[in-house]
């Protein structure tokens, strides 16, 4: 089974336009899939942070077993362009 969202330029333009204005910047993504989590091409190639830097968190399964699955979350920063790394977030972020 495949789903795929994609946020359009506009929309993208949209978000940081609104978050800008909140003077905040957009830093951290999450999305889930339908099997085992990680960072797909797609994921790479198109998304939603541009920040370098910036989080990627994706859950596995449709996040249906919630945080019970924790350990099967997987992190990723973004290093330049859709060049995003594993990281482990145990040791490399930091929630306040
Ligand atoms: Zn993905």
């Amino acid at each position: 089974m495949g789903l795929l969202v994609v946020v359009d330029s506009d929309g993208l333009f949209e978000i940081n336009k609104t978050l800008n204005d909140l003077g905040q910047i957009l830093a951290a993504q999450v999305h889930t899939h339908p099997g085992e989590a990680y960072h797909s091409e797609t994921d790479d190639h198109q998304p939603i942070v541009t920040l370098v830097g910036g989080l990627s968190l994706v859950i596995p399964f449709f996040a249906q077993r919630g945080l019970e699955a924790w350990d099967d979350f997987r992190w990723y920063r973004l290093e330049g362009y859709a060049d995003w790394r594993a990281i482990d977030a145990d040791v490399e972020v930091i929630v306040v």
